[in-house]
């Protein structure tokens, strides 16, 4: 459902990436990891076209992002994203939050996006929250209603990018809990990670990135329990 092939990415004369291929198949769970700079977020930009490659092709969905004459705003609404920052509007409370692109982009009424908005807090456990603003949310809650929140639009794929590492460490396990339920009701989903107890248990494979490229892709079990590369081992040696 996601295809990228031959992706490459400069800023300036910063090469960060060179000549990407990886694919995610529906109802996947795959997970990028690896050092900082590595470019994992830049992939994932590039996924959504928040970052335009210099070259290469991305798939999604049976949209190519990467066409020039792509209805880009149509091929983005299949692709939720979660970053690292919780980013919900801090002047609406949380049930406006999941409810206003619902009503402006998809053009749901009220009543219809409301339901979904709810349906998506009741799955994250937030439920009585959906009146409060966000800045009454612990950490972990803001990050599960901005979970919720792209939830509501029906994507086809969510994108995560460290979602869970600007949490305090007792917060973190909700949020890996609601990502790992969504992984179990068959949400496809690409996640930039640094959660190998995670990645081992949810990921259907696991991608490590270093430098700009690939080195090392397969299960789990494979890529971090038994890693071919040098790279990939001195990495792990670094994170576990
Ligand atoms: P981290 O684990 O720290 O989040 P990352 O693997 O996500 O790292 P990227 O954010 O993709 O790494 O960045 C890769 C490289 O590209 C870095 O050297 C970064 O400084 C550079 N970079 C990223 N975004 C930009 C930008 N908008 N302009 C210039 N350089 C950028
Ligand atoms: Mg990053």
């Amino acid at each position: 459902i996601i295809e990228v092939s031959g992706l490459h990415k400069a800023f300036g004369k910063l090469q960060v990436l060179k000549g990407i291929d990886m694919s995610v198949r529906r109802g996947e769970v795959v997970c990028i990891i690896g050092p900082s700079g590595s470019g994992k977020s830049t992939l994932l930009r590039c996924v959504n076209l928040l970052e335009e490659p210099n070259s290469g092709t991305v798939l999604v969905n049976g949209f190519e992002m990467t066409d020039p004459d792509v209805d880009i705003d149509k091929a983005r609404r299949m692709i939720g994203m979660v970053f690292q920052g919780f980013n919900l509007f801090g002047h609406l409370s949380v049930l406006d939050n999941l409810t206003i692109a619902q009503r402006k982009v998809l053009k749901r009424d009220a009543a219809e996006a409301t339901a979904i908005a709810r349906e998506n807090l009741r799955k994250v456990g937030l439920e009585e929250k959906a009146s409060s603003m966000p800045s009454q949310l612990s950490g972990g809650q803001q990050q599960r209603a901005a979970i919720a929140r792209a939830l509501s639009m029906q994507p086809a794929v969510m994108l995560f990018d460290e979602p869970t590492s600007a949490l305090d460490p007792e917060l973190v396990g909700d949020v890996l809990g609601v990502m790992r339920q969504l992984a179990d009701e068959g949400m496809t989903m690409l996640v930039v990670t640094h959660e190998m107890q995670f990645a081992r248990e949810v990921a259907d494979k696991v991608l490590f990135m270093d430098g700009g490229v690939v080195v090392e892709e397969g299960p789990p079990a494979q890529v971090i329990g038994d890693p071919r590369h040098e790279r990939t081992q001195t990495f792990l040696h670094r994170v576990l």
